[in-house]
């Protein structure tokens, strides 16, 4: 009996070597198709006919680590070119295969939601992330998506919850956005005339962010609305003094909401002592405007002879400052146009000479050829 089965193991041997060489066979044939589906799917997109790339990709027979890599770059390449329906075609293609890997599933989701996000279609790309989130609870990349669709929808509550969830996962700081947000809905309950609220969202815009000139401007806003005129222009000026910038988004307002004398004078003497420290040109025009309200316009010749000078000017504050010149000229009966040519010439200097016709890109020398939008014979003069 032994003899028998030692007679027989070069036969089983033989067998062995069969299947296996046929399996090598069927694995080389498949691969070699799956090359052939590749590179025909590439010469499609070499040659610019995205649609029949798009059949040979998706038509795709077994997807491995590699050709599902090249399948999310094409889904995006195709959303960047705006192509975001065939973008579409493939993320989903990709999602639905069955043969993905955890990590491949997830890349092909993120992208999908992009996709969505990118079409406009806002809730289905809320879902795709949202979906990622409830899977993985610790992963971060899904949070910053979905943090702009909600502050596309306005949805501010939720748009703070997930920055304070992103904040947790990534580490990064959220502050400053999350106490817009918190602006946002404390202006929302300002309209309404909720005046408590308004206070305690201010409190955790304030927490979130304590640096914030906005929730300066609003507590200002909230002051005033409570009839505490000396504690709002208090506050707006602290908002002034931490960011120049808002003097201009506030000036119409104070002059409106302050018409009282001793109000603008209080103000009036808030920014010159601001602009005298800073020399900010930004607040130079507002001082102007405010001196010619009350009466103090030669209060600022020796200001405007400097500024003239040495500052520079624009064609705000060179409207101004003509106006203090035209008065003292006025009284002294002289006429000295020196200064405010050489301003002039100085702003003009200043000011980019040429412009594209095509995107409006303005540059100080002439081209021929546009740097922004690359168009030919597009360069003309402002
Ligand atoms: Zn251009």
């Amino acid at each position: 009996m032994l003899e028998i089965l030692f007679l027989l193991l070069p036969l089983a041997f033989y067998s062995g070597w069969q299947s296996a060489r046929k399996r090598y066979k069927e694995r080389q044939e498949k691969r070699k198709q799956i090359s052939v589906h590749f590179v025909r799917g590439i010469n499609y997109l070499l040659s610019e006919q995205p649609d029949k790339a798009l059949d040979v990709f998706l038509n795709y027979p077994e997807i491995d680590e590699y050709t599902a890599d090249t399948f999310l770059l094409l889904g995006n390449l195709f959303r960047n070119r705006g192509e975001i329906n065939r973008a579409l075609r493939v993320h989903q293609n990709l999602v639905a295969r069955p043969d993905l890997s955890k990590a491949q599933r997830t890349s092909a989701m993120l992208a999908l939601g992009e996709d969505f996000f990118a079409a406009g279609m806002l809730d289905r790309a809320e879902s795709v992330f949202t979906e990622l989130l409830k899977d993985d609870p610790k992963r971060s990349d899904a949070c910053e998506p979905l943090r702009n669709i909600y502050e596309q929808l306005h949805e501010w509550d939720k748009a703070i919850e997930i920055s304070q969830c992103a904040q947790q996962r990534s580490k990064s700081d959220h502050g400053r956005l999350i106490a817009h947000y918190y602006c946002e809905l404390a202006t929302q309950e300002l309209q309404k005339n909720n005046l408590f609220k308004v206070e305690e969202t201010l409190k955790k815009a304030t927490k979130a962010y304590p640096d914030s000139s906005r929730v300066l401007v609003l507590a200002g806003d909230l002051a005033y609305a409570r009839g505490q005129m000396q504690e709002a222009m208090k506050t707006y000026q602290a908002a002034i003094s931490k960011d120049s910038r808002l003097l201009g988004m506030l000036f119409s307002k104070l002059l409106n909401d302050f018409p009282q004398q001793d109000a603008l004078e209080n103000l009036y003497q808030f920014i010159k002592q601001h602009f005298t420290q800073s020399q900010d040109t930004r607040l130079f025009a507002y001082l102007l405007q405010l001196a010619r309200k009350l009466g103090k316009l030669k209060e600022m010749h020796a200001h405007v002879d400097e500024h003239l000078l040495k500052g520079k000017p624009t064609l705000n504050t060179l409207a101004h400052s003509t106006e203090v010149l035209a008065s003292v000229w006025q009284e002294s009966n002289t006429c000295d146009m020196a200064q405010v040519q050489t301003a002039l010439q100085r702003l003009a200097n200043s000011q980019p000479e040429f412009q594209c016709g095509h995107c409006g890109y303005k540059m100080h020398d002439y081209l021929w050829r546009c740097p922004a939008c690359h168009q030919w014979d597009s360069v003309a003069n402002v």
